[in-house]
């Protein structure tokens, strides 16, 4: 804990130091304002008079429950983010003026003290630690190295250490105490994991080297206030909507085992009423170190019931284009797999922000066994700023022909088969391992692509079975080819924009984009589309049945380069056309 430096960050606030005497640690109101000038604020109101009166009157805990989530997730980013916001707030009421309103905003976009420049560094704008790869879900000091050796050494300590709901600690006698004194206060996890106490006493006994425990120990207090808030929701809706209450009330449960499977059973094939949530902890994205560790969010959503229906039509047949897809496999996909068009109440966590659609739980074995279920983000997806946004960026950099060619209805049908893509293709290593297991840090990476590829791949047979005409079909191509611009260079741990760099040079190199010789500007030779993609998805999939991090390695460092005089000129192309370049999402349902 780093209390001095926030200390200091409070007196500097309190007595603004002169321009000639600039303090470390923070950032001026300057630089907060270099990126909050090109921050676009959205605010998100959706209608809810379609809500049945349990279900209006279950909103106040389950929007409780999604800022215990909230919180979560800034602590598991970052030790000193509670704190630092906590403090930040505090100020706000001294009326300490634009600096302060500046630093709460950037935190909030930030979900934390450390922001992403406009170049695309990470850096704390609070006094705090740097971040590190591993977030605060390993100790600070661990290297990947490191972990490898252990697990080597130690290979019963495995499952745990890279367990997607285990949080990591080095073996200290303090921290194994402290563990097993939340054990005793907590007899709900206690009896939910037989083997932790032995486990801990165990390790204690070492003295040293590393160990884990389930979030239900690690963030027991926390989670106890959200499964409060959750069962009061659950017995609000009871009555009305069953399903639902179900799936509520055993999500609280499952917070005391950190697995997820009844509820997610319960999530995936219940039949819920204008309201659905996802909450808990499912994306790796934020674990740059070995790439499985969860992260917390919640989305309360309120279901679009007319445009439900018309997603669930369009999903219909959807074992004819797995049987299509350029690998070898006799998989058998649900042919009835939930999907839904919702408009976003609110956003906490890591699922906070501008993300258009979201497919879970993600565990293979829990997909095999219930399937999966597709949330489209509808009042993200139809949102006119963000479109605006999106083309005026999409028309800096391709040549005159292609300018129009994007639409709304585009980006809605590749983001929907993107998600659906989730659902298709490898699900597990030819010898039958996760892929997050056997891929690690590419895993990640390599899911999406597949996602991405699948969603383009596709569309010959969409246009075929009448889904879209060839102007529909045409604009989900052009939104494939939008993905693949960089507004700026990416770092090595942002799997979606490597994946996206990849295609784009894959693109190139295979002539489905190719720059005008006179302009620059790019053309997209639609004819040559499907094959282009067809081969690419080829590759990953094999990568992935594979199961071989060291081919998936050799795969990206061949696709993933980056030249200044082609990808830099694109980049700068597009943020000089960009009035916006950062968002921040604020919501009517949390009196913003
Ligand atoms: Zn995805």
């Amino acid at each position: 804990m780093r209390t001095t430096g926030l200390l200091i960050l409070a007196l500097a606030l309190a007595y603004p130091a002169s321009a000639e005497e600039p303090r470390d640690g923070y950032w001026s109101e300057e630089q907060v304002g270099e990126i909050l000038d090109v921050t676009l604020r959205l605010r998100l109101d959706p209608d809810l008079s379609h809500l049945t009166d349990a279900e209006r009157a279950a909103l106040p805990e389950l929007l409780a429950a999604g800022r215990v989530m909230n919180d979560l997730y800034e602590t598991q980013k970052h030790a000193e983010a509670l704190d630092a916001r906590r403090l930040l707030e505090s100020l706000r009421t001294e009326d300490q003026g634009q600096r302060v309103l500046g630093l709460i905003d950037l935190y909030y976009m930030s979900k934390g003290p450390v922001a992403t420049t406009l170049d695309n560094q990470r850096l704390p704008f609070l006094p705090v630690g740097d971040e590190t790869d591993g977030k605060n879900v390993y100790p600070r000091d661990l290297s990947r190295t490191e972990i490898d050796a252990f697990v080597a050494a130690n290979p019963e300590d495995s499952t745990r250490l890279k367990s997607e709901r285990h949080v990591v600690r080095r073996v200290t006698a303090d921290d194994i105490s402290a563990d097993l004194a939340m054990l005793d206060a907590h007899p709900g996890v206690d009896a939910l994991h037989p083997a932790l106490r032995s486990y801990l006493e165990s390790k204690q006994s070492t003295g040293s080297g590393l160990y884990a425990v389930p979030y239900a120990l690690a963030y027991a207090p926390q989670l106890a206030v959200a499964r409060a808030h959750l069962e009061k929701a659950a017995a609000i809706l009871a009555d009305g909507t069953p399903d639902f209450a179900d799936y509520l009330r055993l999500r609280a449960r499952d917070f005391l085992s950190s697995d997820y499977e009844a509820s997610d059973a319960a999530w995936v094939s219940g039949t819920f009423g204008n309201l659905n949530m996802q909450i808990g902890s499912y994306e790796t994205y934020d674990d740059s170190l070995l790439g499985v560790k969860a992260f917390f969010s919640a989305s309360l959503l309120a279901r679009d019931p007319e445009k439900s229906a018309a997603l669930e039509r369009a999903v219909a047949g959807l074992q004819s284009i797995e049987d299509a897809l350029p690998y070898d496999s006799n998989r058998t996909v649900r042919s009835n797999i939930p999907v839904g068009a919702y408009n976003i109440v609110a956003d906490f966590g890591q699922a906070r922000g501008t993300n258009t659609a979201t497919i879970l739980p993600n565990d293979a074995d829990h997909t095999r066994k219930y399937g999966r279920t597709i949330l489209v983000r509808y009042n993200i997806l139809a949102n006119p700023e963000l479109f605006d946004n999106r083309t005026t960026r999409y028309a800096a950099v391709v040549a005159t022909d292609y300018r129009d060619h994007l639409t709304m209805d585009g980006g809605f049908d590749r983001t929907l088969w993107h998600e659906v893509g989730h659902y298709l293709g490898v699900d597990k290593t030819a010898d039958g391992v996760s892929l997050d297991e056997a891929l690690a840090d590419y895993a990640d990476l390599l899911e999406e692509m597949k996602s991405d590829l699948v969603s383009l791949f596709a569309a010959p047979a969409l246009r075929a079975a009448g889904y879209y005409d060839d102007d529909g079909m045409r604009a989900h191509y052009a939104d494939g080819i939008r993905r693949t611009l960089q507004t700026v260079r990416r770092r090595p741990t942002q799997p979606y924009q490597n994946m996206q760099l990849m295609q784009f040079n894959y693109f190139m190199e295979n002539g489905l984009i190719e720059p005008q010789a006179d302009t620059g500007l790019l053309m997209v030779h639609y004819d040559r589309y499907h094959e282009t993609a067809t081969e690419l998805l080829r590759q990953v999939l094999e990568i992935q049945r594979s199961g071989d991090r060291a081919l998936a390695r050799d795969f990206v460092n061949r696709w993933n380069y980056w030249d200044e005089r082609l990808h830099g000129e694109v980049a700068a192309d597009m943020r000089e056309s960009m009035k916006y370049r950062r968002s921040i999402v604020k919501y009517a349902a949390l009196g913003d």
